[in-house]
């Protein structure tokens, strides 16, 4: 099912498990009741801003909400496979609105400290394209009194651009119903110019990869050129997976607005951060 779009009905039918390991099957036997005992929590990691405050003190500006699931037997999965799949198996509905409750009801707390925060959140691309999407999103932030403007969805720039015509207007749906959008993995996709001209976004997030390649002389003129392209289309710049301060250095220096990775802090239950 290559092309989503309106055709949801493709969406629940790839559920063989080819390809799939033992310890793969083992995790997804246990997924749906993992979520149904809302065994899936959210840790939370924060972003802050390229320029240091004028005290040289580096300022939180939000935080990005990452799914974590331990199991008692295997450990740590990574959301990296469970995410998909939750997709693969149908949950993925039930799974963002837990994973949302939680982040929601935390981030709530830390507004009332800090009004000026922002959370961020990923979205998946079955996720993007159910169709009662924006409407529990919707829901969610009003139980929570959290405005969606303190909202940044995450897509990934291959969702983005899977069936162009839905998306945007599935992504129009969401900027008018307050939430901000961001392109995550940005570069490792094929947006056009135009594409991204279109999409209603405003903020791209650098993927890792070319963060890790700054330090060499074309890796810092990519990463230059994602930041131009950013700014001409007035769009926030962040770089993601930032492990050292050589490496936030040359993004401060190449005008990223936003950093974040191990450096500054690395994902954490709610209870370990300071706001
Ligand atoms: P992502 O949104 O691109 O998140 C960035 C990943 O990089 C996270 O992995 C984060 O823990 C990791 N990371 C952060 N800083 C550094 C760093 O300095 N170095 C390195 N090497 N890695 C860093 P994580 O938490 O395992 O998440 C993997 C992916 O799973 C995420 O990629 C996102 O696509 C997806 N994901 C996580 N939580 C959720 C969720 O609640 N919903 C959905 N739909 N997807 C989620
Ligand atoms: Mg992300
Ligand atoms: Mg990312
Ligand atoms: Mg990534």
């Amino acid at each position: 099912a290559k092309s989503l779009g309106r055709n949801t009905f493709q969406l629940y039918s790839d559920m063989s498990n080819k390809g799939l390991g033992k310890k793969e099957l083992y995790i997804q036997s246990r997924l749906a009741q993992a979520i149904r005992d809302e065994r899936i929590g959210v840790w939370f990691q924060p972003l802050v801003a390229a320029r240091p405050a004028a005290d040289g003190s580096v300022a939180i500006a939000g935080f990005e909400a990452l799914a974590r699931w331990h199991d008692p037997d295997y450990g740590w999965v990574s959301p990296a496979s469970f995410i998909p799949m939750a997709e693969n198996l149908g949950l993925i509905g039930e799974l963002g609105h837990l994973v949302r409750r939680q982040a929601l009801a935390q981030f709530r707390r830390w507004l009332a400290l800090r009004p000026d925060l922002h959370l961020a959140m990923n979205v998946s691309k079955r996720q993007l394209f159910a169709p009662d999407f924006v409407d529990a999103l919707l829901a969610d932030v009003e139980q929570h009194a959290v405005p969606p403007s303190a909202l940044t969805l995450e897509v990934t720039e291959s969702v983005a651009l899977l069936d162009v015509e839905f998306a945007e207007e599935r992504l129009q749906q969401i900027v008018a119903a307050g939430f901000r959008l961001s392109i995550d993995d940005f570069g490792t996709g094929y947006a056009s110019l135009s594409q991204l001209h279109e999409l209603p976004v405003s903020e791209l997030k650098i993927d890792i990869s070319f963060v890790r390649r700054v330090h060499t002389a074309e890796g810092a003129r990519v990463v230059q050129a994602i930041v131009s392209l950013a700014q001409s289309l007035r769009l926030r710049t962040v770089a993601e997976g930032i492990e050292d301060e050589a490496t936030a250095a040359a993004m401060r220096q190449l005008g990223a607005d936003l950093l974040q990775g191990y450096h500054f802090g690395r994902p954490a239950p709610a209870e370990e951060i300071r706001v």
